[in-house]
């Protein structure tokens, strides 16, 4: 009969070690209300709980009820988010604040499960950590111990592979104390079996763990090969007017950086074709640009999103006249001096606000924000994304 037949359960094992081990300080723990689970838990969808904290603390800084988020402007949540990522998480929990101030916060899954921006496993560990109920969740750390401890070796991606760590899950989880177990088997994937290197010589369950049995902790989790993440040219434009304010342009709501404020973007990756090809919607009136000076090109960075690396170029162009029928939800024109002293309350993606807030950009010394390429490509830019 093979040792793991003695084991006591899962869940007690790893209850234990998470009494004496587990992080029992986090910020939405104290006091851990349904509100700022919640938040936690939409803020921890890909992001790392390292960087989810002070985020979160300046959040609830600000909004520290329902109300207050519901009452927001959606720049002032996306200012909040700048820099964590993801930004359909900010705009989703902005909207679903609004519904929940209308309507209660939800305490079903299913009720949760219907406002915007809240996934099965989100869904599970708001139940769990908040109300103490039954639920299972599956988020990257505990797919990742389950699929070691079961010994599920096909493809993690796999809906079948997904099903599978689901019911497993499902039979792991104790008949009481659901939010630390909970906890527990996050704390477990994030701080034990972790992706590589997993520390199995201090797992509470490494007894009976396959992976560990048959020498597979290194491959488990199986993944799908990898492909090349590709990467895209993009041409953003510096738009100064006389008083060497800058044109911000709010992207799409959906897509990427959706919502955001952000230079305006160029389809063309060509500098002398640029002031002919400005997508700027809210004007249909002809508009001149003027270079600077003989080079156009002011910056350059690079942006890492989940499929594609952004290498993109911003060129700088002048003004004389404004455009009279631009829409102030769409635009804006935005003094430097000003953000960079009171960090205004914009919601920008992270390397435009780096630009922006880099004082050599206002003399015409190219910028770079990271390695620069040999040459500017032609693949197609954001817009078609
Ligand atoms: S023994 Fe190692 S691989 Fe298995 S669950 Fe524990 S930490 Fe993960």
């Amino acid at each position: 009969m093979s040792e793991a037949l003695h084991q006591p359960p899962f869940a007690d094992r790893l209850l234990c070690w998470f009494d004496v081990h587990g992080r029992h300080d986090l910020p939405w723990q104290h006091p851990r209300t349904p509100y700022r689970v919640w938040v936690s838990e939409v803020m921890l969808q890909q992001t790392q709980v390292a960087t989810v904290i002070d985020y979160f603390n300046r959040f609830m800084a600000r909004f520290p009820t329902l109300d207050d988020l519901a009452q927001a402007s959606m720049d002032e949540v996306l200012a909040l988010w700048s820099g964590l990522g993801y930004y359909a998480r900010g705009r989703n929990l902005h909207a679903a604040a609004r519904v929940m101030a209308r309507q209660g916060i939800p305490e079903t899954l299913a009720h949760w499960l219907a406002l915007p921006g809240v996934g099965s496993s989100t869904a599970a560990a708001i139940i769990a950590q908040a109300f103490d109920e039954p639920a299972t969740i599956l988020d990257g750390n505990v797919k990742r111990v389950i699929a070691r401890h079961a010994g599920i070796d096909t493809p993690i991606e796999q809906s079948a592979t997904i099903q599978t760590l689901y019911h497993i899950a499902k039979e792991y989880t104790p008949h009481s104390r659901f939010a630390d177990y909970t906890q527990a088997i996050m704390d477990l994937g994030a701080t034990l079996c972790t992706r590589s290197r997993p520390a199995c010589d201090a797992c509470p369950v490494a007894e009976d763990c396959v992976a560990r049995q048959t020498a597979r902790v290194e491959e488990l989790p199986a993944r799908r090969r990898r492909v090349a993440v590709p990467t895209r040219q993009g041409s953003f434009l510096l738009i100064q007017d006389q008083a060497r304010r800058v044109l911000l342009t709010r992207r799409p709501p959906t897509g990427i950086w959706g919502g955001l404020w952000c230079l305006p973007e160029s389809s063309s990756q060509d500098a002398a074709m640029c002031s002919d090809s400005v997508g700027i919607d809210p004007w249909h009136v002809p508009w001149t640009l003027t270079p600077q000076s003989d080079q156009t090109r002011v910056a350059h960075f690079q942006h890492r999103f989940t499929h594609f690396v952004l290498d993109a170029s911003v060129h700088r162009f002048s003004v004389n006249t404004h455009p009279a029928d631009a829409d102030p939800a769409e635009t804006m024109w935005l003094d430097l001096a000003q953000y960079r002293q009171d960090m205004m309350q914009l919601g920008l993606p992270k390397p435009i606000q780096r630009l922006l807030m880099t004082e050599s950009l206002d003399s015409m010394c190219p910028v770079t924000l990271s390695p620069s390429p040999d040459t500017l490509g032609s693949a197609p830019f954001l817009s078609s994304h």
